[in-house]
């Protein structure tokens, strides 16, 4: 058949496909729409320059090289991150302190994928003034500077900064203070990425949110001419792809990364801030939309289950990363693992 024939020899010229057995349905989807410029090409007889293309794709994903840091830990109220669910029960798995708060992590990731290296969420960072300080009780971690140094990067290597929400926890870091009076982009060279309902709720705050959304970290990355407004879900860099989620607050990306290995790493950013919050009735206070919160939990972890996604936790100071099982209660997470050991 004629179609098969020249597949078969796309399959003859491009046999490093079948090599790096790629079983990532993202990566299979890009090299099926490159075949059908292939046939196109065989018709037409021009110069196939689209395979040229798909050689750097194959060739850079197989570089991804994924690492994880935490730049800080910080205090918050244990009601206040597990909503209705009663102290009793949230206080046996996170122990509050005498003013009833929490510790949670602020991890990070930065990609190396293809000639991008993207970092995600930057923490609460430093422009604010004592007082503020004083409120978040910071402690711990390696920071945002030096834990990007010691994974060998400056802060003009990242190309991309993906912010899941503009809570003052996931973006402070992008932005500090310039002299005389302003301020500068701390990642020069880097798009900004934010979701487009998440920029228009954080400009124009709701009574609930508005404490979160500081100014200062927010409106400077579009007068820098950083921002990247995300209106759709999909592939944002070689194998990293964003969902959009609206429960937690409006446009909130979470993004998934797709390793070479095979492997689904989710970073679950505040839509599963601890593994205790896999529970569909465990969800935050700060949540603007409580019910949407669980639907769009639900048919996630469905999702991630059948898949067997990672889900890397960036709040979580006991645990960095789970998988997930059924249980006869629900989904519940499974294997607490640490971050190489889960992604290896
Ligand atoms: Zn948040």
């Amino acid at each position: 058949m004629f179609t098969l024939r020249v597949m078969e020899n796309f399959y003859c010229h491009f046999n490093f496909f079948s090599n790096h057995k790629l079983r990532l349905f993202g990566i299979r989807f890009n090299i099926f729409v490159l075949l059908f410029s292939r046939i196109k090409n065989y018709h037409t007889k021009r110069e196939p320059l689209q395979i040229i293309f798909v050689t750097n794709f194959v060739t850079n994903i197989g570089k991804m090289k994924i690492q994880s840091f935490n730049i800080c830990n910080f205090l918050v109220d244990g009601g206040a991150m597990f909503g209705v669910v009663p102290k009793i029960l949230w206080n046996r798995v996170y122990p509050a302190d005498e003013n009833n708060m929490i510790p949670l992590a602020l991890r990070s990731l930065v990609i190396e994928t293809g000639n991008r290296i993207v970092l995600i969420d930057t923490g609460i960072g430093d422009k604010q003034d004592e007082k503020f300080f004083s409120h978040t009780g910071m402690f711990g971690g390696e920071g945002l500077m030096s834990g990007l140094k010691n994974l060998g990067y400056k802060p003009e290597d990242i190309t991309d900064v993906i912010h899941t929400h503009l809570h003052y926890d996931h973006c402070g870091g992008g932005i500090a203070n310039a002299n005389p009076s302003g301020f500068r982009l701390v990642f020069p060279k880097a798009k900004y990425h934010v979701g487009k309902a998440q920029w228009e709720s954080a400009i124009n705050p709701n009574v609930r949110e508005a404490d979160s959304f500081l100014p200062e970290n927010i409106l400077p990355m579009r007068e820098l001419g950083a921002l990247n407004l995300i209106e759709k879900e999909g592939e944002i860099a070689p194998g990293i792809e964003v969902r959009i989620f609206n429960g937690h607050t409006k446009g909130q990306l979470v993004p998934i990364v797709h390793l070479p290995n095979g492997k689904t790493v989710v970073f679950a950013a505040d839509l599963f801030p601890t593994s205790a919050h896999i529970h569909l009735a465990w969800n935050m206070s700060y949540d603007v939309e409580p019910l949407i919160t669980m639907k769009e939990k639900e048919v996630f972890l469905n999702e991630a289950l059948e898949n067997s996604y990672i889900f890397f936790y960036q709040h979580d100071h006991i645990t960095e990363c789970s998988t997930l099982h059924q249980t006869p209660k629900g989904i519940r997470a499974k294997d607490k693992l640490m971050f190489n050991e889960a992604i290896s």
